[in-house]
């Protein structure tokens, strides 16, 4: 996958593209997958990196979503759990099986949630991960010994899926490649053409180059999340706002906090929310929180609030209190949320996706989950090919492997995530030994993984690198400062960039990681 390719299609493509996608997040990377899959000419273009928005700032789950449960949202857990399962089979080497413990310190708790869990189980029927069970207190403390045990009764073990975030968006890119379509980033959609009042196209500017251009489609989706307004007034200067924009905060801890390999689920917070401790690339990510924010931006700040709400929570549960200075990152990112008329609190608001078509005929797709992207963009599509007026063609994205698909490979080996790809990186590191050393002592990427996130996964930035094709911003904000030096070097010369551009990208990385650290 190689950007300077990515322009010279958009350049030398003399017709009409069939689809054109606008952002680069789950959902507009998904919606480009299942196009290019039915063999629609297909662009996608992302204004900054694939993923550099909420969709690198979630929890890492791949779940039905036990407290919409609890909410009765039954269509809405059951079309989860079965994409849940789907995309463990799709993307094996990304999303796996994690045990999780609900732990209970009232008496009737244990069997309430034990209940639940039943009916969550049937709910997945044969997409089911694992059945779940009520643990007692010795159970509990044995699968989590740094449990609170003051008052603890029991728990209720469950299973859901876990993956990495960013990497799936990397690999849904990949797999638009393989399907010889097109998404490109750093190429941001500046406005909407039109032709008899009907939409047929976008003006986007290379935010590399500078340079700008027109592109027509036969239909346009906004994929673009917490801007989604921005593109329906593109559309229609008077479109009326449909997101509503709630926060969400993690923490990331070593993994003496939570030792083992079973994540905690805490149904019912002070705020009614739920919060996840979960093990992750053998780092602790602990949250989230949900507060209301005025602002889109691509770069969210925690509030203090946030920090000392969550640091506070897992102190009630964890037996060593976690303090500020354990926190190696904290990440904000932003749900766009779809506002039904009337509704009052993020809570209440829906979590099921949304699918609108303005009245010049521009889709668009927002709201729902990563879990739920690929049956969001299977909406999407068949909602598109309609008013294309293309031949209409059936979704074939359900047991669709994804780039990387590796079956069986061990979480603990060392790039596990590349999943297929692993074999292309080592035989990199036969031919040049040097590549295998870590970039870190503190963390376990290696210079490889540099050189490959630029040939292959399309890094522009150091950024790109340390943010969202390896994931030391999130597991360690100081450390990856102190990699940023030699990723640049290493970036600048399979990029042929001089001695400045490195500089320059250190600056800019140094000022963007340092917000990844409490105050
Ligand atoms: C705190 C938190 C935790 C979450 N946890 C989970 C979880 O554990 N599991 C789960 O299933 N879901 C989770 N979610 C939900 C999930 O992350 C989101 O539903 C999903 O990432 C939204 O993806 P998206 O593509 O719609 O938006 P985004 O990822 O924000 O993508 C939109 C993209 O559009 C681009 N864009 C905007 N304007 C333009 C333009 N003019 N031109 C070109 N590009 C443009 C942006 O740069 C951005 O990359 C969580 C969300 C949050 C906030």
């Amino acid at each position: 996958m190689n950007r300077d390719k990515m322009i010279d299609e958009i350049e030398n493509f003399a017709g009409i593209w069939d689809i054109i996608i606008i952002g680069g997040g789950a959902t507009g990377l998904g919606t480009a997958v299942e196009a290019a899959s039915r063999g629609y000419k297909t662009l996608l273009l992302e204004q900054h990196d694939f993923s550099k928005g909420t969709s690198s700032r979630s929890t890492k789950l791949i779940h039905g979503g036990v407290r919409y449960l609890q909410q009765g949202n039954i269509s809405l857990v059951l079309e989860a759990l079965h994409e849940r399962g789907m995309l463990i089979q799709n993307a094996p080497h990304l999303v796996h099986n994690q045990a999780f413990i609900v732990p209970t310190y009232d008496w009737w708790r244990g069997p309430f949630y034990g209940v639940g869990m039943k009916v969550y189980d049937l709910m997945a029927g044969k997409f089911g991960l694992g059945p779940s069970r009520i643990l007692s207190r010795e159970q509990t403390l044995a699968k989590i010994p740094t449990l609170e045990p003051k008052g603890l009764r029991g728990g209720v073990k469950y299973y859901d899926g876990q993956f990495d975030d960013s990497r799936l968006a990397i690999n849904l890119a990949q797999t638009i490649v393989s399907l010889e379509n097109t998404p490109i980033n750093y190429m941001k959609v500046t406005g909407l053409l039109k032709s008899n009042k009907m939409v047929n196209g976008v003006q986007a500017k290379d935010m590399e180059s500078g340079k700008e251009y027109e592109l027509n489609g036969r239909v346009v989706i906004n994929a673009t999340g917490i801007f989604t307004d921005t593109i329906l007034k593109m559309d229609n200067p008077s479109a009326k706002k449909i997101i509503t924009m709630s926060q969400g905060v993690h923490l990331i801890f070593d993994q003496h906090f939570l030792p083992g390999d079973s994540a905690i689920m805490v149904p019912h917070t002070a705020d009614d929310r739920v919060l996840f401790a979960v093990p992750w690339h053998k780092r602790v990510v602990v949250g989230t929180t949900e507060t209301l924010v005025e602002k889109a931006t691509l770069e969210p700040c925690a509030f203090e609030e946030e920090i000392d709400f969550i640091l506070n929570h897992a102190a009630k549960y964890l037996t060593k209190d976690p303090s500020r200075s354990d926190i190696l990152s904290v990440f904000a990112g932003i749900r766009p949320l779809v506002n039904p008329a009337g509704s009052k609190g993020t809570a209440a608001i829906s979590r099921d996706h949304f699918l609108l078509v303005s009245e010049y005929g521009l889709i668009t797709i927002t709201g729902g989950k990563w879990t739920t992207y690929r049956k969001m963009a299977e909406d999407t599509i068949d909602q598109a090919a309609l008013i294309a007026g293309l031949e209409e063609r059936q979704s074939i994205t359900k047991n669709m492997r994804i780039h990387g698909w590796l079956k069986n490979i061990d979480a603990n080996e060392a790039l596990h995530y590349y999943g297929s790809d692993i074999f292309a990186i080592k035989k990199l590191i036969e031919s040049q030994p040097l590549l295998g050393d870590k970039l870190h002592d503190k963390l376990p990427f290696i210079k490889a993984e540099v050189i490959w996130s630029v040939r292959e996964e399309m890094a522009r930035t150091v950024e790109d690198v340390l943010a969202r094709r390896t994931r030391a911003l999130l597991l360690d904000a100081k450390a990856s400062m102190e990699m940023a030096k030699e990723t640049a070097r290493l970036m600048a010369v399979e990029l042929d960039y001089d001695r400045a551009w490195e500089k320059e990208q250190v600056l800019l990385y140094k000022k963007l990681a340092i917000n990844y650290l409490p105050s």
